[in-house]
């Protein structure tokens, strides 16, 4: 579940959208000024905040320029009708969004998902051996920026090979990893998907990243460090 923190003096504007990101499965906390804000997002963890303009003590451009200074968490701001200004130097200030009021509760909510499906996406590592590198938030692989197609099976035993860098992992664990406990097929299934990244991956860029290791199973590791 998703902490959201609100920054707002309005009290009425402040419980509404709690009441609405509560409804969502949002956990929300509030702070009506912008001291309090700072402090709040100092010292709890949260996934994304609500941070108004006008705000008593600590105006939300000020939250923000300290808050960028440790923290890259998702800031909306929630400025004024046709405070021109505001929006570009909230951006530039480093908030990832603004709305301006007043808003509707669903504009609110697609931009509070936007922000934090970014972030997410941000999360996510990317992988990679030499020249092999696979971005699993946008599910693409390349070799040597050279997009390589592959199925959704594909793809996870080449996440499963590549997280395991240098691992030797035997069919049975494969099987386990990419088609779950509950498959009942052959674990040959595993040679056919392996051969299949090879000729996708090694035969295609005449490289050797994926390594059999004969009544064990399968390794991926760079050419180089190959025994
Ligand atoms: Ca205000």
């Amino acid at each position: 579940m998703s902490k959201i923190l609100i920054v707002e003096d309005e009290e009425k504007i402040a419980r509404f959208v709690e009441l609405e990101l509560t409804h969502e499965g949002y956990e929300v906390d509030k702070a009506v000024d912008g001291r309090e804000g700072l402090e709040m997002a100092e010292e709890n963890e949260y996934d994304l905040i609500l941070l108004d303009i006008m705000l008593p003590k600590l105006n939300g451009m000020e939250v923000l320029r300290r808050l960028r200074k440790t923290s890259q968490l998702p800031v909306i701001l929630l400025t004024a009708r046709d405070a021109v200004m505001d929006k570009v130097t909230g951006l530039d200030a480093g908030a990832d969004d603004y709305i301006t009021k007043p808003f509707s509760i669903e504009e609110l909510l697609a931009r509070i998902r936007l922000a934090l499906r970014k972030r997410q996406a941000n999360a996510m590592p990317l992988l990679s051996c030499g020249d092999l590198v696979m971005d699993i938030a946008r599910h693409t692989v390349s070799y040597k920026g050279e997009n390589i197609e592959l199925t959704g099976r594909e793809f996870s035993l080449l996440q499963t090979l590549l997280e395991n860098q240098s691992i030797v992992l035997s069919r049975d664990i494969l099987m386990e990893r990419v088609w779950g406990y509950d498959y009942m097929g052959e674990t040959n299934l595993v040679d056919v998907y392996i051969r299949y990244l090879r000729s996708k991956i090694d035969d295609r860029f005449k490289t050797k990243f994926i390594h059999t290791i004969r009544g064990v199973g399968y390794t991926l590791k760079l050419e180089d460090e190959n025994a």
